[in-house]
């Protein structure tokens, strides 16, 4: 079944004014339950755009979005914001972790912004960075964790409210080539352990090569690879 639907999606921006721009121009792609499929796009194609729209975080012209095979069309905001709390994890290129917060807090907030009670929390927490070998390091402040450690935090924290759909933009863009390949290895694991369907933009053709699927997105469309 689908876990992700995207069907005749439109974006433009300023629209009417001369620094209109026509980012999406009717994308369908759908993604199944379980599949990870990678989303190729050059700078400019709109693949933020469609990210945003995919994660309910930015609304289309036109079109139809629906997450587990429920229409998102026409919801209101507490709606979406439900679904994309409960149903949605993000990963982006610059990970936002907070500065002030543990590795391990980092993980556990998004649960107890969720209701869990703390020490269940802290638990799946602690469970999900000694998934990625990073329980070690749970006690230490993102600024005292390299690159490849923060990015690995910040797919434990988006898995960490156990989301049916990833989204993520670029997730080991900022790494070395040799630990981008590591983390990313680690994280598909992690996302087939936990049963997860995903949507991964990148620009690394090798990693992407390592999906279930590719679909290349170019000015607005979604194009044969
Ligand atoms: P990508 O992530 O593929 O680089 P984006 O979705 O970020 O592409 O942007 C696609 C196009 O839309 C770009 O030309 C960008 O400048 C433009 N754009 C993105 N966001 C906005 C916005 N909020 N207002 C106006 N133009 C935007
Ligand atoms: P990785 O290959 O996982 O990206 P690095 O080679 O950058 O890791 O770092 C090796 C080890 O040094 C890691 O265990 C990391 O936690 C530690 N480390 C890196 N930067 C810092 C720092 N600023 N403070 C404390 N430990 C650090």
């Amino acid at each position: 079944s689908e876990m992700l639907g995207l069907s005749g999606i439109e974006k433009t921006y300023n629209a009417g004014k001369p620094s209109e721009v026509q980012v999406l121009r009717g994308v369908d792609l759908s993604v199944a339950r379980g599949e990870i499929v990678g989303l190729i796009a050059p700078s400019g194609a709109g693949k933020s755009t469609l990210l945003h729209i995919a994660g309910l975080l930015d609304v289309p012209d036109g079109g139809r979005v629906t997450i587990a095979g429920e229409d998102m069309t026409g919801l209101g905001d507490r709606r979406r914001t439900g679904v994309r709390r409960a149903g949605v994890g993000f990963i982006y290129q610059f990970h936002h972790l907070l500065p002030e917060f543990t590795a391990l807090d980092n993980v556990a907030l998004p649960q107890l912004a969720n209701a869990a009670p703390q020490a269940e929390a802290e638990a799946r927490a602690l469970a999900l960075l000694d998934k990625v070998g990073v329980a070690p390091r749970a006690g230490h402040r993102p600024a005292a964790l390299s690159g490849g450690e923060q990015q690995r935090v910040a797919f434990c924290r988006a898995l960490a409210n156990r989301p049916g759909l990833l989204l993520a933009d670029e997730p080991t863009g900022n790494l070395d080539p040799e630990t981008s390949d590591r983390v990313f290895d680690t994280l598909m694991g992690l996302a087939r352990e936990e049963g997860l369907s995903a949507l991964i933009a990148t620009h690394n053709l090798d990693l992407a090569a390592r999906m279930d699927r590719v679909l290349r997105l170019e000015a607005g469309r979604i194009v044969p690879v």
